[in-house]
């Protein structure tokens, strides 16, 4: 199959986009698309077999559910039913983050294929926030579901081209919407009724949307720290302990003297801010090494930089192993570092 790439940098050019992934959807195709978070990629939620074409191009085992994106608010109900003594607690939530990086987990209703779902009687449900994804939406009129455009298990896209470097030859289309505003894959959530006035808000992911941001609608359990789920017994399918994973082998420190430089062996360093004071960068003669945060925006900024330089790390050929500093597990920090630990454990293979 040729995959064609679709440009946005005109008007013209991104209405022509937009109708093009528009007819290929409703002919039942899975088409490469930007969002703030990664590139996702996306299929009619409510047609099984456009869904399966999803699976197959990223050859992604069938107990790894798909998030489902709306084109409006008001569509939420066709998919998704809300507890009634967790309405207002949902109704927050959404009127505060959507459209936007926050996935909220919730009982499907029969629109949704159990192929969407891997079975689950649950739906993962956000609404994006990038311009092009929502024109698209609100054209297509059906909500989309749209897991990251990359092979199953490897690292996720913040480009066109890295959508291309992963799927070129397996899907029509891919739309380029330059690089994610985000670059990290959307928080996900399940709400819990609790004794006091606020709900349980279950974090099964971190991501861009952080607990500082929830914390003031409910009391944060993080679930992507529980043990079973890091032990792959997850009470999600897909909540897997590998995954993000370069092919080079991937360590990642928790302080600058556990790292002893082997001989003849060659080191990146992924760094989070490339100052001496950290005390990585002179632990050994690293023979390369990138820097998340190299401008001052921090955890932000190395959200954004993450997954891009994931991918250019595993593109050195003279690299034995990519070594990471460990970043604040604060704010955005929480999201890199849980990627962080799933690309070592499912780095080197
Ligand atoms: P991706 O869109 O590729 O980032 O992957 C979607 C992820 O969302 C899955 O791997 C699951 O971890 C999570 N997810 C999707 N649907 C559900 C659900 N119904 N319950 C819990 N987690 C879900
Ligand atoms: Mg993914």
């Amino acid at each position: 199959m040729l995959t064609e790439i679709a440009q946005t940098d005109t008007p013209e050019a991104t209405k022509a986009a937009i109708n093009r992934a528009v007819l290929l959807l409703q002919a039942g195709e899975a088409v490469a698309l930007p969002t703030e978070t990664v590139y996702g990629l996306a299929a009619d939620a409510t047609n099984p077999v456009a869904v399966a074409k999803i699976f197959e191009a990223k050859e992604r085992p069938a107990f790894d559910p798909l998030i489902v994106h709306l084109p409006q608010r008001k569509a939420l109900p066709e998919v998704a039913t809300i507890p009634d003594d967790l309405e207002s607690d949902h109704a927050r939530l959404i009127e505060n983050f959507w459209p936007g990086p926050l996935t909220i987990v919730l009982p499907k209703t029969d629109a949704i294929p159990d192929i969407v779902t891997s079975g689950l009687p649950t739906v993962g449900v956000r609404m994006s926030d990038h311009s092009v994804f929502k024109q698209i939406a609100r054209a297509l009129d059906k909500p989309i579901a749209a897991p990251s455009a990359n092979r199953f298990g490897r690292i996720s896209p913040t480009s066109a081209s890295a959508v291309a470097e992963e799927l070129d030859g397996r899907i029509p289309l891919i739309v380029d919407g330059g690089a994610c505003a985000r670059g990290l894959e959307s928080t996900i959530i399940r709400l819990e009724k609790a004794r006091g006035p606020k709900p349980f808000i279950h974090i099964l992911r971190a991501g861009p949307i952080t607990e500082d941001d929830l914390k003031k609608f409910g009391k944060i359990v993080r679930e992507s720290h529980n043990e079973a789920v890091e032990a792959n017994a997850p009470e999600a399918p897909g909540m897997l302990a590998s995954h993000y994973a370069p092919r080079t082998p991937l360590r990642l420190l928790s302080a600058p003297d556990e790292f002893v430089p082997q001989p003849g062996l060659r080191y990146a360093l992924l760094s989070y801010r490339g100052q001496k004071k950290d005390r990585y960068l002179g632990l050994t003669d690293w023979a390369e090494l990138l820097v998340l945060s190299p401008g001052s925006g921090k955890l932000p900024e190395a959200g954004i930089r993450f997954f891009h330089l994931l991918r250019q790390l595993d593109k050195f050929e003279n690299i034995d192993e990519i070594i990471a500093e460990p970043v604040p597990d604060r704010g955005v920090g929480a999201a890199i570092m849980e990627r962080l630990r799933k690309a070592a454990a499912g780095s080197g293979v």
